[in-house]
């Protein structure tokens, strides 16, 4: 498998508006964060991990041609708010797209959407989708692979982090359960959200995010959903130890799956 992270910065991106901080002001791609998101592809399909509001955006950035699937983690707004935009891609396949997330997060997104999910006079042209509720500890099929739904705590709410054979994708996050710390053991990639050096009710700070990475080892970790709290992404590499690196917008990771 492929996978591209198309975004990797928390809900405001970063730059973050009129901030002119050196972060925000720098001219290094690599301190540029679109919202997160990335891209997982195997075998000519495609599927998103997350719909935010960077959503055309990211699928011009990457050439994305024709996308099969969404996957959410969560029902936050800079994880879904782009729905809209899946509409050039229901028009040249003449398909729904297959949206697969937890029942919660499927009947937030029809409240959210109204006109989407409206059976009745609905506007011709308003995107076309089709519900595949997921559960956690379920693994479920995707094309010829599974993937697992893992849960992981996100302040008070639940939300799904995602296993793909040797990678794991795990955004937003402040705390992993024992039980799902088992499902993440093993891995060759673990993609993690880690938002700021200092604490937050609904993050990992770095020095949390550095905890769980050391109790999983993977053989190499990736930070995501990052602020401009974390510094120059040249200068934040150089703290970190020798298997973690900041993800940044773009990049490109094959593992197996
Ligand atoms: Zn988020
Ligand atoms: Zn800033
Ligand atoms: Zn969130």
């Amino acid at each position: 498998m492929k996978i591209r992270l198309l975004g990797t910065g928390t809900s405001q991106g970063v730059p973050i508006l009129g901030c002119d901080c050196k972060v925000c002001l720098s001219s290094d791609s690599k301190d540029k964060r679109l919202r997160t998101s990335a891209l997982v592809s195997e075998n000519n399909h495609h599927l998103v991990i997350d719909c935010g509001p960077d959503f055309r955006q990211q699928m011009l950035a990457a050439q994305v041609h024709t996308l099969d699937s969404i996957l959410l983690t969560h029902e936050h707004n800079d994880h879904i708010i782009g729905l809209d935009d899946i509409r050039p891609y229901n028009f040249r396949s003449g398909k729904p797209m297959d949206i697969y997330g937890k029942e919660e997060v499927l009947n937030e997104l029809s409240m959210r959407f109204p006109y989407v999910f409206n059976t009745l006079n609905k506007y011709p042209g308003a995107p076309e989708v089709k519900k595949n509720i997921i559960t956690k500890n379920v693994p479920f099929q995707w094309g010829e692979k599974y993937i697992l739904p893992i849960e992981v705590m996100h302040g008070s709410l639940p939300v799904l982090a995602f296993r793909f054979g040797s990678l794991a994708y795990v955004t937003d996050v402040n705390y992993i359960s024992p039980a799902s710390m088992r499902q993440l053991e093993d891995l060759d990639y673990l993609i993690l959200g880690v938002l700021q050096p200092h604490s937050h009710y609904s993050h990992f700070n770095v020095e949390e995010g550095l905890q769980v990475i050391e109790t999983l080892k993977p053989k190499q970790a990736i930070l995501i959903h990052c602020n401009h709290k974390i510094g120059l992404s040249t200068e934040f590499n150089k703290l970190l130890p020798e298997n973690v690196r900041v993800g940044y917008d773009g990049q490109i990771i094959e593992a197996n799956w």
